[in-house]
């Protein structure tokens, strides 16, 4: 698995074996994350605060599909600005957890080097 595939899948960043996340989705809490890697002892949380960085990550991710989105719907679909702020603040709400995981794991594979496991 390559390190796009790894972030896209929520992989421990460095054995690229298990997930990041506790599954099923919890409900109550959609980023939960597990302690760490079953298979590598790798931690998720490196240190205290470690995420705050990933609120960076999330904004320009949101930014770049919300963008072109709200461009478009005003000036190639000519709707109003105030349907396009509907449909922007739709689109946030479907993909908020998404973006919120994968700029998780975004941030923690920018940090952790990929180390094979010895099988
Ligand atoms: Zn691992």
């Amino acid at each position: 698995m390559n390190w796009l595939l790894s972030v896209w899948n929520y992989r421990c960043p460095r054995c690229r074996e298990t997930g990041l996340f506790i599954k099923p989705f919890d409900i109550a809490d959609p980023l939960k994350m597990k302690k760490g890697c079953e298979s590598c002892g790798q931690t998720f949380m490196p240190e205290p605060g470690f995420y705050w960085g990933a609120m960076y990550v999330s904004y320009a991710i949101a930014s770049a599909i919300m963008l072109p989105v709200g461009l478009a719907a005003v000036f190639v679909f000519d709707i109003s600005m105030m349907q396009m702020l509907f449909l922007l603040l739709f689109i946030c709400a479907i993909t908020f957890f998404p973006i919120m995981r994968l700029s998780r794991s975004l941030w923690l594979h920018t940090s952790v080097r990929y180390r094979p496991p010895n099988k």
